[in-house]
C-alpha cells in the first residue's frame, strides 16, 4: 500500500509522457495531411425556403486518411487550432472552397449568383494579417467578396473582442459578408448582436429539434423575428424533418439547411444538386 502511490505516480508520468507522444504524432500527421493533399471539402445546400433553390454551399472539411477512413472535423479541428495548424488547413479550406464555387459559377449561367460560406475558427481570427490572407485568395480563385460568407462562432467574444472586431471590420470592407454560427448556444449573444458586424445569423440546430415543442417554438420565432428587426438574413441549420421545414417556412425564415434537404456531399455530387444542364 506504501508503494501504491508512488506506482500510480510513475503510471500517470507515463501515461503523461504517452498521451504527449501521441499529440505530437497527431499534429505532426495532421500537418502532412494538409500538405499531402489529404484534407477534402465536402458540400451541403443552404437553400431559399421561399423558392427551394440553393442560394449557398457550406465548405465542412474532412480528413480523407489513407487508413482510418473518412475522419470527421470534430476528431481534428481542436488539435489543428491548439497547434495553430488551422492556419495552414483554414487557408486550404478557404482558397479550394473558393475556387470551387466561382468554377460553379462560371458553368452554368443561372449559378451566377452562387456564394459559399466558410467555418473561421476564434483562432483564425486572431491570426495577424487575416484579411490580406482573404483578399489574397479572393484575387486567385476570381470569386467576388459578396459571394464568400464566413461564420464565426460567439466563442470568438472570448478572447479580445475589441481585436476581433477589427478584424471583422478589414474583412467587411472587402465586401465579405459574415455569420453567427451556432446562434443561442454561445453567451453575451445580445451583445454579439449590438457590437459585430454581422449579415446573418444561422439558428444552431437544437433549437430547430426542440420546435415541435411550443417553447422550442417560440425561441425560433423570437430569433427569426430578431434577425428580421436588426436587418439580418437568416439560416436555419439541421433541418430533419418535413414538419420542422414547413414551421421554418410559415416563419419566414429567409434559409435552411440540414439532411432533408441535403447532407454535405462531395464536389461532384453537389454539382448534381445544382442540376447543370450537362447533368440533366
Ligand atoms: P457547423 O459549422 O455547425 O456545421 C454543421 C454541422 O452539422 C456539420 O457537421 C454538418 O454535417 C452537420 N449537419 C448538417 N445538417 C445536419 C442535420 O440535419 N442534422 C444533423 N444532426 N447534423 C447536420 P460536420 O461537417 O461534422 O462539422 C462539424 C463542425 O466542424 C462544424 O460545425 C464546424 O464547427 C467544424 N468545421 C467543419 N469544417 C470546418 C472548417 O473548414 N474550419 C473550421 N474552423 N471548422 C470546421
Ligand atoms: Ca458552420
Ligand atoms: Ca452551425
Ligand atoms: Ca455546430
Amino acid at each position: 500500500a506504501k508503494n501504491s502511490g508512488k506506482d500510480t505516480h510513475a503510471l500517470f508520468e507515463h501515461s503523461m509522457n504517452a498521451q504527449a507522444t501521441e499529440r505530437l504524432e497527431m499534429e505532426a500527421m495532421l500537418r502532412r495531411a494538409v500538405a499531402s493533399d489529404q484534407m477534402r471539402v465536402y458540400y451541403q445546400p443552404i437553400i431559399d425556403l421561399e423558392t427551394k433553390q440553393i442560394r449557398k454551399f457550406e465548405a465542412l472539411v474532412r480528413w480523407q486518411h489513407p487508413t482510418l477512413g473518412l475522419v470527421p472535423p470534430l476528431k481534428f479541428i481542436p488539435l489543428a487550432e491548439e497547434t495553430g495548424v488551422i492556419g495552414p488547413l483554414g487557408d486550404w479550406v478557404m482558397r479550394e472552397a473558393c475556387r470551387q464555387c466561382r468554377a460553379w459559377q462560371i458553368a452554368s449561367p443561372e449559378q451566377e449568383e452562387l456564394s459559399i460560406a466558410v467555418n473561421l475558427s476564434a483562432r483564425q481570427l486572431q491570426l495577424p494579417g487575416l484579411a490580406h490572407q482573404v483578399a489574397q485568395i479572393l484575387s486567385e480563385t476570381g470569386l467576388s467578396a459578396n459571394h464568400l460568407e464566413l461564420e464565426i462562432t460567439e466563442s470568438v467574444m472570448m478572447g479580445d473582442p475589441d481585436a476581433a472586431i477589427r478584424t471583422l471590420q478589414e474583412l467587411k470592407s472587402l465586401g465579405v459578408h459574415i455569420a453567427v454560427d451556432d446562434f443561442g448556444t454561445g453567451y453575451s449573444s445580445m451583445q454579439y448582436l449590438s457590437r459585430f458586424p454581422i449579415d446573418t445569423l444561422k439558428i444552431d440546430r437544437y433549437f430547430i429539434q426542440k420546435m415541435v415543442e411550443p417553447e422550442g417554438f417560440a425561441i425560433v420565432h423570437a430569433i427569426v423575428d430578431l434577425s428580421k428587426s436588426l436587418h439580418l438574413r437568416v439560416v436555419s441549420e439541421g433541418i430533419e424533418t418535413e414538419e420542422q421545414l414547413s414551421m421554418l417556412q410559415l416563419l419566414d425564415c429567409n434559409f435552411g439547411q440540414g439532411y432533408l434537404i441535403s447532407a454535405p456531399v462531395p464536389a461532384a455530387n453537389a454539382e448534381s444538386l445544382l442540376a447543370f444542364p450537362s447533368s440533366g
